[in-house]
Protein backbone atom coordinates (compact mmCIF):
# COMPACT_ATOMS: atom_id res chain seq x y z
CA UNK A 1 0.00 0.00 0.00
CA UNK A 2 1.55 3.17 -0.74
CA UNK A 3 1.43 6.19 1.99
CA UNK A 4 -0.72 8.59 -1.13
CA UNK A 5 -3.47 5.62 -1.05
CA UNK A 6 -6.63 7.40 -0.15
CA UNK A 7 -8.72 5.24 2.56
CA UNK A 8 -11.97 4.94 3.38
CA UNK A 9 -13.22 8.11 5.01
CA UNK A 10 -13.71 7.72 8.46
CA UNK A 11 -17.01 7.00 10.18
CA UNK A 12 -18.46 6.70 13.77
CA UNK A 13 -19.37 2.85 14.69
CA UNK A 14 -22.33 2.82 16.52
CA UNK A 15 -25.06 0.20 17.40
CA UNK A 16 -23.04 -1.72 14.85
CA UNK A 17 -23.53 0.44 12.25
CA UNK A 18 -20.98 2.58 10.23
CA UNK A 19 -22.51 5.97 10.57
CA UNK A 20 -21.17 9.47 9.08
CA UNK A 21 -24.08 12.29 8.49
CA UNK A 22 -22.78 15.68 7.74
CA UNK A 23 -21.12 16.62 10.39
CA UNK A 24 -18.13 19.09 10.11
CA UNK A 25 -14.72 17.04 9.10
CA UNK A 26 -11.07 17.65 9.35
CA UNK A 27 -8.36 15.74 6.98
CA UNK A 28 -6.28 13.11 8.00
CA UNK A 29 -2.94 13.11 7.00
CA UNK A 30 -0.03 10.73 6.40
CA UNK A 31 3.17 11.94 8.53
CA UNK A 32 5.06 9.93 6.10
CA UNK A 33 4.99 12.18 3.66
CA UNK A 34 2.01 14.66 4.25
CA UNK A 35 -0.57 13.34 1.89
CA UNK A 36 -4.37 13.34 2.70
CA UNK A 37 -5.35 9.63 3.36
CA UNK A 38 -8.23 10.10 4.85
CA UNK A 39 -11.16 12.59 6.41
CA UNK A 40 -12.42 12.43 9.92
CA UNK A 41 -16.22 13.81 11.11
CA UNK A 42 -15.95 16.09 14.10
CA UNK A 43 -18.78 14.75 16.05
CA UNK A 44 -20.54 16.26 18.44
CA UNK A 45 -22.29 15.70 21.77
CA UNK A 46 -25.59 14.27 20.00
CA UNK A 47 -23.07 11.56 18.18
CA UNK A 48 -21.97 10.47 21.47
CA UNK A 49 -25.21 10.28 22.96
CA UNK A 50 -26.41 7.75 20.10
CA UNK A 51 -23.41 5.70 20.84
CA UNK A 52 -24.23 5.80 24.20
CA UNK A 53 -27.74 5.07 24.44
CA UNK A 54 -26.77 1.85 21.57
CA UNK A 55 -24.31 0.65 24.66
CA UNK A 56 -27.21 0.79 27.02
CA UNK A 57 -29.51 -1.16 25.08
CA UNK A 58 -27.06 -3.37 24.65
CA UNK A 59 -25.72 -4.19 27.82
CA UNK A 60 -28.06 -5.94 29.81
CA UNK A 61 -27.75 -8.87 27.20
CA UNK A 62 -24.15 -8.34 27.34
CA UNK A 63 -23.65 -8.34 30.86
CA UNK A 64 -26.04 -11.09 31.26
CA UNK A 65 -23.76 -13.64 30.07
CA UNK A 66 -21.51 -15.68 31.63
CA UNK A 67 -17.60 -14.35 31.77
CA UNK A 68 -16.96 -17.49 29.96
CA UNK A 69 -19.46 -16.87 26.91
CA UNK A 70 -18.14 -12.93 26.59
CA UNK A 71 -14.19 -14.50 26.56
CA UNK A 72 -15.26 -16.78 22.93
CA UNK A 73 -15.59 -13.64 20.73
CA UNK A 74 -12.03 -12.56 21.56
CA UNK A 75 -10.51 -15.67 20.99
CA UNK A 76 -12.04 -15.18 17.18
CA UNK A 77 -11.00 -11.65 17.52
CA UNK A 78 -7.48 -12.82 18.33
CA UNK A 79 -7.29 -15.01 15.20
CA UNK A 80 -8.71 -12.48 13.20
CA UNK A 81 -5.90 -9.97 14.36
CA UNK A 82 -3.68 -12.74 13.35
CA UNK A 83 -4.73 -13.28 10.46
CA UNK A 84 -5.24 -9.52 9.22
CA UNK A 85 -1.42 -8.67 10.83
CA UNK A 86 0.21 -7.15 7.37
CA UNK A 87 -2.87 -5.59 6.96
CA UNK A 88 -3.18 -4.02 10.43
CA UNK A 89 0.96 -3.19 10.51
CA UNK A 90 0.72 -1.27 7.03
CA UNK A 91 -2.43 0.65 8.38
CA UNK A 92 -0.58 1.62 11.74
CA UNK A 93 2.43 2.35 9.43
CA UNK A 94 0.77 4.64 7.05
CA UNK A 95 -1.11 6.89 9.79
CA UNK A 96 1.19 7.18 12.62
CA UNK A 97 4.81 7.21 10.34
CA UNK A 98 6.26 4.37 12.80
CA UNK A 99 8.21 1.88 10.76
CA UNK A 100 6.60 -1.35 9.39
CA UNK A 101 8.61 -3.86 12.33
CA UNK A 102 7.29 -0.86 14.82
CA UNK A 103 3.54 -1.24 13.13
CA UNK A 104 4.22 -5.25 13.50
CA UNK A 105 5.32 -5.05 16.99
CA UNK A 106 2.28 -2.95 18.06
CA UNK A 107 -0.52 -5.29 16.64
CA UNK A 108 1.64 -7.96 18.16
CA UNK A 109 1.32 -6.67 21.89
CA UNK A 110 -2.53 -6.17 21.08
CA UNK A 111 -2.66 -9.79 20.01
CA UNK A 112 -1.39 -10.38 24.10
CA UNK A 113 -3.42 -7.87 25.03
CA UNK A 114 -6.39 -10.09 24.05
CA UNK A 115 -4.64 -13.02 25.16
CA UNK A 116 -5.07 -11.57 29.36
CA UNK A 117 -8.45 -11.02 28.39
CA UNK A 118 -9.53 -14.04 27.75
CA UNK A 119 -7.79 -15.70 30.45
CA UNK A 120 -10.01 -13.70 32.73
CA UNK A 121 -12.20 -16.74 33.29
CA UNK A 122 -8.73 -18.00 35.12
CA UNK A 123 -8.04 -15.27 37.52
CA UNK A 124 -11.62 -13.39 38.35
CA UNK A 125 -12.89 -15.85 40.30
CA UNK A 126 -15.11 -14.68 43.27
CA UNK A 127 -15.11 -15.35 47.13
CA UNK A 128 -17.05 -17.29 49.11
CA UNK A 129 -16.84 -18.14 52.89
CA UNK A 130 -18.56 -19.43 55.70
CA UNK A 131 -18.27 -16.53 57.87
CA UNK A 132 -20.79 -17.72 60.75
CA UNK A 133 -22.13 -20.70 60.88
CA UNK A 134 -24.76 -21.08 58.07
CA UNK A 135 -24.25 -18.03 57.00
CA UNK A 136 -22.25 -17.55 53.74
CA UNK A 137 -20.58 -14.32 52.12
CA UNK A 138 -19.86 -13.90 48.62
CA UNK A 139 -18.18 -11.10 46.42
CA UNK A 140 -18.79 -11.03 42.86
CA UNK A 141 -17.34 -8.78 40.15
CA UNK A 142 -19.70 -7.02 38.31
CA UNK A 143 -19.49 -4.87 35.28
CA UNK A 144 -20.12 -1.08 35.58
CA UNK A 145 -22.25 -0.27 32.69
CA UNK A 146 -21.79 2.04 30.24
CA UNK A 147 -17.67 3.52 29.77
CA UNK A 148 -15.35 5.39 27.69
CA UNK A 149 -12.10 4.62 26.35
CA UNK A 150 -10.11 8.31 25.02
CA UNK A 151 -6.74 7.38 23.29
CA UNK A 152 -3.62 9.39 21.98
CA UNK A 153 -2.19 9.21 18.76
CA UNK A 154 1.07 6.86 19.55
CA UNK A 155 -0.41 3.79 19.42
CA UNK A 156 -3.51 3.52 17.24
CA UNK A 157 -3.88 -0.29 17.49
CA UNK A 158 -2.22 -1.07 21.04
CA UNK A 159 -3.58 1.45 23.13
CA UNK A 160 -7.07 1.16 22.32
CA UNK A 161 -6.39 -2.34 23.09
CA UNK A 162 -4.73 -1.57 26.95
CA UNK A 163 -8.56 -0.90 27.23
CA UNK A 164 -11.57 -2.49 25.03
CA UNK A 165 -10.95 -6.29 25.81
CA UNK A 166 -10.48 -6.08 29.35
CA UNK A 167 -13.53 -4.03 29.70
CA UNK A 168 -16.22 -5.67 27.47
CA UNK A 169 -14.80 -9.10 28.50
CA UNK A 170 -15.63 -8.40 32.47
CA UNK A 171 -19.34 -7.45 30.97
CA UNK A 172 -18.83 -3.17 30.05
CA UNK A 173 -20.42 -1.71 26.96
CA UNK A 174 -17.96 0.61 25.73
CA UNK A 175 -17.58 3.98 23.46
CA UNK A 176 -14.46 4.60 21.80
CA UNK A 177 -12.76 8.16 21.21
CA UNK A 178 -9.27 7.67 19.46
CA UNK A 179 -6.93 10.34 18.34
CA UNK A 180 -8.06 12.18 15.54
CA UNK A 181 -4.68 12.06 14.35
CA UNK A 182 -5.08 8.45 13.82
CA UNK A 183 -8.57 6.71 13.35
CA UNK A 184 -8.27 3.99 10.48
CA UNK A 185 -6.82 1.49 12.79
CA UNK A 186 -9.77 1.62 15.39
CA UNK A 187 -12.27 1.84 12.72
CA UNK A 188 -10.93 -1.63 11.44
CA UNK A 189 -10.80 -2.70 14.90
CA UNK A 190 -14.64 -2.38 15.26
CA UNK A 191 -15.01 -4.18 11.59
CA UNK A 192 -13.11 -7.01 13.22
CA UNK A 193 -14.74 -6.99 16.18
CA UNK A 194 -18.21 -7.74 14.27
CA UNK A 195 -16.87 -10.13 12.52
CA UNK A 196 -15.72 -11.98 15.61
CA UNK A 197 -19.52 -11.70 16.89
CA UNK A 198 -19.61 -9.01 19.03
CA UNK A 199 -22.82 -8.25 19.61
CA UNK A 200 -24.04 -4.46 18.52
CA UNK A 201 -24.08 -2.13 20.75
CA UNK A 202 -21.42 -3.69 22.91
CA UNK A 203 -18.56 -1.54 21.22
CA UNK A 204 -18.75 2.07 19.54
CA UNK A 205 -16.12 4.22 18.52
CA UNK A 206 -17.48 7.79 18.10
CA UNK A 207 -14.67 10.33 15.90
CA UNK A 208 -13.38 13.79 16.09
CA UNK A 209 -11.66 16.28 19.21
CA UNK A 210 -12.07 17.68 21.96
CA UNK A 211 -15.89 18.37 22.12
CA UNK A 212 -16.01 14.62 21.78
CA UNK A 213 -14.15 13.90 24.99
CA UNK A 214 -15.90 16.84 26.90
CA UNK A 215 -19.41 15.17 25.99
CA UNK A 216 -17.76 11.33 27.05
CA UNK A 217 -16.64 13.18 30.56
CA UNK A 218 -20.02 15.18 31.02
CA UNK A 219 -22.65 12.02 29.63
CA UNK A 220 -24.63 10.96 32.53
CA UNK A 221 -25.26 7.45 31.66
CA UNK A 222 -21.38 6.90 31.29
CA UNK A 223 -20.10 4.91 35.16
CA UNK A 224 -15.95 5.28 34.07
CA UNK A 225 -14.07 6.57 31.67
CA UNK A 226 -10.23 5.91 31.07
CA UNK A 227 -7.89 8.49 29.31
CA UNK A 228 -4.34 7.94 27.68
CA UNK A 229 -2.28 10.93 26.68
CA UNK A 230 -1.02 14.23 27.55
CA UNK A 231 -0.82 15.54 31.13
CA UNK A 232 -2.35 18.89 30.10
CA UNK A 233 -5.46 16.80 28.75
CA UNK A 234 -4.94 14.15 31.28
CA UNK A 235 -5.59 16.75 33.79
CA UNK A 236 -8.55 18.44 32.43
CA UNK A 237 -10.59 14.84 31.25
CA UNK A 238 -9.30 13.43 35.51
CA UNK A 239 -11.40 16.72 36.60
CA UNK A 240 -14.25 17.02 34.70
CA UNK A 241 -15.02 12.92 34.59
CA UNK A 242 -14.08 12.96 38.21
CA UNK A 243 -16.80 16.28 38.32
CA UNK A 244 -19.72 14.41 36.88
CA UNK A 245 -19.15 11.47 39.69
CA UNK A 246 -17.24 9.11 36.96
CA UNK A 247 -14.78 6.77 38.01
CA UNK A 248 -11.48 7.63 36.15
CA UNK A 249 -8.01 7.01 35.59
CA UNK A 250 -6.02 9.18 33.11
CA UNK A 251 -2.56 8.47 31.83
CA UNK A 252 -0.54 11.67 30.94
CA UNK A 253 2.64 12.18 29.57
CA UNK A 254 6.06 10.83 30.69
CA UNK A 255 10.17 12.26 31.07
CA UNK A 256 11.63 9.08 31.33
CA UNK A 257 15.41 9.29 33.28
CA UNK A 258 17.99 6.40 32.36
CA UNK A 259 20.61 6.63 35.15
CA UNK A 260 23.71 5.50 33.53
CA UNK A 261 26.48 4.20 35.68
CA UNK A 262 30.07 4.17 34.88
CA UNK A 263 30.75 0.11 35.73
CA UNK A 264 27.26 -0.63 33.28
CA UNK A 265 27.96 -3.08 30.22
CA UNK A 266 29.09 -0.56 27.48
CA UNK A 267 27.93 -2.10 24.45
CA UNK A 268 24.19 -2.77 25.66
CA UNK A 269 23.77 0.35 27.62
CA UNK A 270 24.81 2.21 24.27
CA UNK A 271 22.67 0.30 22.19
CA UNK A 272 19.56 -0.16 24.53
CA UNK A 273 19.54 3.60 25.95
CA UNK A 274 19.60 4.66 21.97
CA UNK A 275 17.06 2.24 20.65
CA UNK A 276 14.93 4.13 23.91
CA UNK A 277 15.31 7.21 22.84
CA UNK A 278 14.90 6.83 19.23
CA UNK A 279 11.86 3.78 18.98
CA UNK A 280 9.17 5.11 17.47
CA UNK A 281 10.35 8.11 16.87
CA UNK A 282 10.70 9.22 20.64
CA UNK A 283 6.84 9.32 20.48
CA UNK A 284 6.68 6.37 23.36
CA UNK A 285 5.96 7.08 26.76
CA UNK A 286 8.22 4.63 27.77
CA UNK A 287 11.03 6.67 25.96
CA UNK A 288 13.90 7.47 27.65
CA UNK A 289 14.39 11.38 27.36
CA UNK A 290 16.71 12.53 29.85
CA UNK A 291 20.10 10.26 30.88
CA UNK A 292 21.44 10.72 34.11
CA UNK A 293 25.08 9.88 33.26
CA UNK A 294 26.79 9.23 36.79
CA UNK A 295 30.92 10.01 36.96
CA UNK A 296 32.99 8.64 34.37
CA UNK A 297 30.41 7.76 31.64
CA UNK A 298 32.07 9.32 28.57
CA UNK A 299 33.09 5.74 27.26
CA UNK A 300 29.69 4.91 27.24
CA UNK A 301 28.36 8.38 25.46
CA UNK A 302 30.59 7.61 23.06
CA UNK A 303 29.13 4.47 21.84
CA UNK A 304 26.06 5.66 21.86
CA UNK A 305 26.91 8.58 19.05
CA UNK A 306 28.20 5.45 16.86
CA UNK A 307 24.82 3.66 17.87
CA UNK A 308 22.65 6.68 16.99
CA UNK A 309 24.66 7.46 13.92
CA UNK A 310 23.57 3.86 12.78
CA UNK A 311 20.32 4.53 12.23
CA UNK A 312 18.77 6.32 8.76
CA UNK A 313 15.85 8.20 9.61
CA UNK A 314 12.82 7.41 6.86
CA UNK A 315 14.36 3.58 7.31
CA UNK A 316 14.73 2.67 10.86
CA UNK A 317 13.66 5.64 12.12
CA UNK A 318 10.33 6.61 11.34
CA UNK A 319 8.42 9.93 10.96
CA UNK A 320 7.02 11.95 13.72
CA UNK A 321 3.32 12.72 14.14
CA UNK A 322 3.00 15.95 12.83
CA UNK A 323 4.38 19.45 10.96
CA UNK A 324 3.93 20.84 14.35
CA UNK A 325 5.64 18.21 16.22
CA UNK A 326 8.71 18.54 14.17
CA UNK A 327 8.98 22.40 14.63
CA UNK A 328 8.36 21.71 18.64
CA UNK A 329 11.02 19.36 18.78
CA UNK A 330 13.48 21.14 16.61
CA UNK A 331 12.82 24.30 18.56
CA UNK A 332 13.71 21.83 21.78
CA UNK A 333 16.57 21.11 20.85
CA UNK A 334 17.68 24.73 19.04
CA UNK A 335 16.85 26.49 22.53
CA UNK A 336 18.86 23.89 24.49
CA UNK A 337 21.66 24.31 22.13
CA UNK A 338 21.56 28.71 22.64
CA UNK A 339 21.62 27.88 26.60
CA UNK A 340 25.09 25.77 26.50
CA UNK A 341 24.11 22.52 25.57
CA UNK A 342 26.52 20.37 23.35
CA UNK A 343 24.50 18.85 20.27
CA UNK A 344 26.90 15.38 19.90
CA UNK A 345 23.98 13.89 17.05
CA UNK A 346 21.84 16.24 15.18
CA UNK A 347 18.80 15.39 13.68
CA UNK A 348 17.26 18.73 12.77
CA UNK A 349 16.36 19.39 9.08
CA UNK A 350 15.85 15.82 8.38
CA UNK A 351 14.34 14.80 5.00
CA UNK A 352 13.76 11.83 3.02
CA UNK A 353 14.29 12.15 -0.99
CA UNK A 354 10.50 11.02 -2.50
CA UNK A 355 9.20 11.94 0.92
CA UNK A 356 10.03 15.63 1.07
CA UNK A 357 6.45 16.45 2.63
CA UNK A 358 6.69 14.15 5.69
CA UNK A 359 7.55 15.10 9.07
CA UNK A 360 11.06 13.86 9.88
CA UNK A 361 13.40 14.07 12.69
CA UNK A 362 16.61 12.12 12.99
CA UNK A 363 18.28 10.85 16.09
CA UNK A 364 19.91 13.65 18.53
CA UNK A 365 21.98 13.28 21.40
CA UNK A 366 22.41 16.69 23.86
CA UNK A 367 25.30 16.53 26.32
CA UNK A 368 25.73 18.85 29.07
CA UNK A 369 22.56 19.62 30.00
CA UNK A 370 21.67 21.58 33.04
CA UNK A 371 18.34 20.56 34.78
CA UNK A 372 16.96 23.55 34.86
CA UNK A 373 16.84 23.86 31.05
CA UNK A 374 13.21 23.53 29.39
CA UNK A 375 14.69 21.08 27.21
CA UNK A 376 15.41 18.51 31.13
CA UNK A 377 12.15 19.32 32.27
CA UNK A 378 9.45 19.12 29.85
CA UNK A 379 8.20 16.47 27.43
CA UNK A 380 9.95 16.72 24.13
CA UNK A 381 8.63 13.13 22.34
CA UNK A 382 11.16 12.95 19.41
CA UNK A 383 13.86 11.19 18.72
CA UNK A 384 16.27 13.20 21.05
CA UNK A 385 17.72 12.11 24.39
CA UNK A 386 19.54 15.35 26.68
CA UNK A 387 22.58 13.84 28.84
CA UNK A 388 22.71 15.27 32.00
CA UNK A 389 26.31 14.77 34.18
CA UNK A 390 25.84 14.26 37.54
CA UNK A 391 29.30 13.53 40.12
CA UNK A 392 27.45 10.71 42.06
CA UNK A 393 24.34 8.44 42.31
CA UNK A 394 22.36 10.20 45.01
CA UNK A 395 22.99 13.30 42.69
CA UNK A 396 21.40 11.50 39.58
CA UNK A 397 18.68 10.18 42.37
CA UNK A 398 17.71 13.52 43.33
CA UNK A 399 17.46 14.57 39.67
CA UNK A 400 15.43 11.82 38.43
CA UNK A 401 13.08 12.48 41.89
CA UNK A 402 12.89 16.27 41.34
CA UNK A 403 10.71 15.44 37.23
CA UNK A 404 7.13 16.34 37.98
CA UNK A 405 6.55 12.87 35.69
CA UNK A 406 7.32 9.68 36.86
CA UNK A 407 5.92 7.05 33.97
CA UNK A 408 9.22 5.30 34.04
CA UNK A 409 13.19 5.37 35.34
CA UNK A 410 15.59 2.66 34.51
CA UNK A 411 19.36 2.40 35.95
CA UNK A 412 22.55 0.52 34.00
CA UNK A 413 24.90 -1.01 36.21
CA UNK A 414 26.44 -4.13 37.06
CA UNK A 415 26.19 -3.86 40.87
CA UNK A 416 23.46 -5.47 42.07
CA UNK A 417 23.21 -2.81 45.09
CA UNK A 418 23.26 0.49 43.57
CA UNK A 419 20.47 -0.96 40.78
CA UNK A 420 18.42 -1.94 44.36
CA UNK A 421 18.78 2.25 45.40
CA UNK A 422 17.66 3.03 42.30
CA UNK A 423 14.85 0.75 42.21
CA UNK A 424 13.85 1.82 45.96
CA UNK A 425 13.95 5.68 45.66
CA UNK A 426 13.12 6.45 41.94
CA UNK A 427 9.37 8.37 42.04
CA UNK A 428 7.95 6.59 38.92
CA UNK A 429 6.03 3.54 38.60
CA UNK A 430 7.87 1.69 36.10
CA UNK A 431 11.61 0.54 36.71
CA UNK A 432 13.86 -0.46 34.67
CA UNK A 433 17.28 -2.58 35.67
CA UNK A 434 19.64 -2.69 32.49
CA UNK A 435 15.78 -2.22 30.25
CA UNK A 436 15.72 0.75 28.36
CA UNK A 437 11.89 0.43 27.83
CA UNK A 438 10.72 -1.08 31.08
CA UNK A 439 7.29 -1.89 29.90
CA UNK A 440 5.76 -4.76 32.77
CA UNK A 441 4.32 -7.11 29.98
CA UNK A 442 0.63 -9.28 30.90
CA UNK A 443 -0.41 -9.89 33.67
CA UNK A 444 1.63 -7.26 35.46
CA UNK A 445 -0.18 -3.66 34.93
CA UNK A 446 1.25 -0.67 33.19
CA UNK A 447 0.62 2.92 35.03
CA UNK A 448 3.09 5.48 36.04
CA UNK A 449 3.15 7.91 39.27
CA UNK A 450 3.28 11.60 39.78
CA UNK A 451 1.93 13.91 37.13
CA UNK A 452 2.23 10.68 34.35
CA UNK A 453 -0.99 9.22 36.10
CA UNK A 454 -4.25 10.76 38.43
CA UNK A 455 -6.70 7.96 39.85
CA UNK A 456 -6.51 4.77 41.33
CA UNK A 457 -4.88 1.46 39.84
CA UNK A 458 -2.93 0.93 36.72
CA UNK A 459 -4.60 0.75 33.18
CA UNK A 460 -4.01 -2.85 32.06
CA UNK A 461 -3.56 -6.22 33.60
CA UNK A 462 -4.90 -7.19 37.17
CA UNK A 463 -5.33 -3.70 38.26
CA UNK A 464 -7.49 -3.40 35.16
CA UNK A 465 -10.06 -5.78 36.55
CA UNK A 466 -10.84 -3.37 39.69
CA UNK A 467 -11.66 -0.14 37.34
CA UNK A 468 -13.97 -1.82 35.33
CA UNK A 469 -15.92 -3.95 37.75
CA UNK A 470 -17.44 -3.45 41.48
CA UNK A 471 -18.38 -6.05 43.95
CA UNK A 472 -21.61 -7.16 44.83
CA UNK A 473 -21.29 -8.33 48.35
CA UNK A 474 -24.35 -11.02 49.30
CA UNK A 475 -24.87 -12.41 52.32
CA UNK A 476 -27.11 -15.90 52.64
CA UNK A 477 -28.41 -18.23 54.78
CA UNK A 478 -30.23 -21.41 54.75
CA UNK A 479 -30.25 -23.18 58.12
CA UNK A 480 -33.28 -21.49 59.97
CA UNK A 481 -33.33 -24.28 62.24
CA UNK A 482 -30.04 -23.56 63.70
CA UNK A 483 -30.60 -21.08 66.26
CA UNK A 484 -26.99 -20.27 67.02
CA UNK A 485 -25.47 -18.03 64.56
CA UNK A 486 -26.13 -14.37 65.59
CA UNK A 487 -27.15 -12.97 62.21
CA UNK A 488 -30.71 -12.29 61.82
P1 LIG B 1 -3.27 14.41 23.68
O1 LIG B 1 -3.41 14.62 25.14
O2 LIG B 1 -3.06 15.59 22.82
O3 LIG B 1 -4.57 13.67 23.10
C1 LIG B 1 -5.12 12.54 23.72
C2 LIG B 1 -6.62 12.54 23.47
O4 LIG B 1 -7.20 13.70 24.08
C3 LIG B 1 -6.99 12.58 22.00
O5 LIG B 1 -8.02 11.64 21.77
C4 LIG B 1 -7.44 14.02 21.78
O6 LIG B 1 -8.46 14.14 20.83
C5 LIG B 1 -7.96 14.45 23.14
N1 LIG B 1 -7.77 15.88 23.43
C6 LIG B 1 -6.77 16.68 22.96
N2 LIG B 1 -6.89 17.94 23.48
C7 LIG B 1 -7.99 17.91 24.28
C8 LIG B 1 -8.63 18.90 25.10
N3 LIG B 1 -8.17 20.13 25.20
N4 LIG B 1 -9.73 18.52 25.80
C9 LIG B 1 -10.21 17.26 25.73
N5 LIG B 1 -9.63 16.29 24.97
C10 LIG B 1 -8.55 16.61 24.25
O7 LIG B 1 -2.11 13.32 23.49
P2 LIG B 1 -1.44 12.85 22.12
O8 LIG B 1 -0.62 13.97 21.59
O9 LIG B 1 -2.43 12.20 21.24
O10 LIG B 1 -0.48 11.70 22.66
C11 LIG B 1 0.81 11.90 23.13
C12 LIG B 1 0.84 12.04 24.63
O11 LIG B 1 0.28 10.86 25.23
C13 LIG B 1 2.24 12.15 25.20
O12 LIG B 1 2.21 13.12 26.22
C14 LIG B 1 2.52 10.78 25.77
O13 LIG B 1 3.46 10.73 26.80
C15 LIG B 1 1.17 10.40 26.25
N6 LIG B 1 1.02 8.96 26.41
C16 LIG B 1 1.03 8.48 27.68
C17 LIG B 1 0.94 7.11 27.90
C18 LIG B 1 0.99 6.56 29.28
O14 LIG B 1 0.81 5.37 29.43
N7 LIG B 1 1.22 7.36 30.32
C19 LIG B 1 0.80 6.25 26.80
C20 LIG B 1 0.77 6.77 25.52
C21 LIG B 1 0.89 8.15 25.34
Amino acid sequence: MAATTIQPAVKNFIGGQFDRNGQKEMNVISPLDGSIISTLPLSSFEDVDKAVQAAKKAFPDWSGQTLKERVQVFYKYRSLLEKHIDELTELVHLENGKTHSESRAEVLKSIELCEFAVSMPQIVTNEVQEVSRGVECRIERKPLGVVASITPFNFPNMVPHWTVPNALVLGNCMVLKPSELVPLSAMRMAELLKEAGLPDGVFNVVNGGKEVVESLCDHPDIKAVSFVGSTRVAKIVYRRSTSNLQRCVALGGAKNHLLVLPDANPEMTASDVVASMSGCAGQRCMAAAVMVGVDAVQHIIDRMVVEAKKIVTGDNLGSVISKEAKERIEGYITEAEQQGAKILVDGRNASIPGKEGGFYVGPTIIDHVKPDMKIAKEEVFGPVISIIRAKDLDEAISIENSSNYGNAAAVFTQSGGLAKRVMEKASAGMIGVNIGVPVPREPFSFGGWNESKFGVGDITGRSSIEFWTQNKKTTTKWNPEDKTNWMS
